[in-house]
This record gives structure tokens, C-alpha cells and sequence, in this order.
């Protein structure tokens, strides 16, 4: 019998958009299902995140969130052009949203 393997090599594109809570993650794999560009893969250790093997193929749509169970468990993390830097009126306080 041959045994099968599978080899990924990881995009090393600068973009990081997503981030895991490890302590929240329950590693069920619905983000991977639902990702429309199949940017991740199941991880081979049950239980934890997946891994983002494209992170520059991402679309910043937000399915993955939308379909996580664990609240807190993805985060998308908008792109830098994406992000508008707020001043509040008041303080002078910086923020983004
Ligand atoms: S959908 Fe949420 S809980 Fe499931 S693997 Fe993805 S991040 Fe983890």
C-alpha cells in the first residue's frame, strides 16, 4: 500500500489577514469550508486553527467570521488601505473602527 501525502508551501505574501484565538478555537474547520479562495487548510493537529497558506489571496470578505461558532475565535484584520484612522472631537484621542 503507498501512503499518500500532501506538501503546502505557505504564500509569504506581507498581509496577515486573519488571526486566531488559539484558547477559543475549537478547530472545527468551518471558516476553511466556507473561504471562497481556499486561503487555508485544516490543521493536521485536531483542535486548533487552521493554517492561512495564501494570506495575499485573501478577498476580506468576512465569510469565514460569519461562519465561525466560537465568538472571538477569527478575527479579519482589514487591509492598511482600508483603514481609517478616526480623531475623537473631544479627547484628540486617535482610533480606528
Ligand atoms: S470556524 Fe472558528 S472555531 Fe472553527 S476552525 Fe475556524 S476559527 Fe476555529
Amino acid at each position: 500500500m503507498t501512503s499518500k501525502k500532501a506538501y503546502a508551501i505557505v504564500d509569504t505574501a506581507p498581509a496577515e489577514p486573519l488571526s486566531f484565538d488559539a484558547d477559543l478555537c475549537i478547530g472545527c474547520n468551518a471558516c476553511v469550508d466556507v473561504c471562497q479562495v481556499d486561503i487555508m487548510i485544516p490543521n493536521p493537529k485536531v483542535g486548533l486553527p487552521p493554517i492561512v497558506l495564501y494570506p495575499g489571496e485573501c478577498w476580506y470578505d468576512g465569510s469565514c467570521v460569519d461562519a465561525c461558532p466560537e465568538p472571538g475565535a477569527i478575527s479579519l484584520n482589514s487591509q492598511a488601505k482600508d483603514r481609517v484612522l478616526f480623531k475623537r472631537k473631544h479627547t484628540g484621542e486617535d482610533f480606528y473602527t
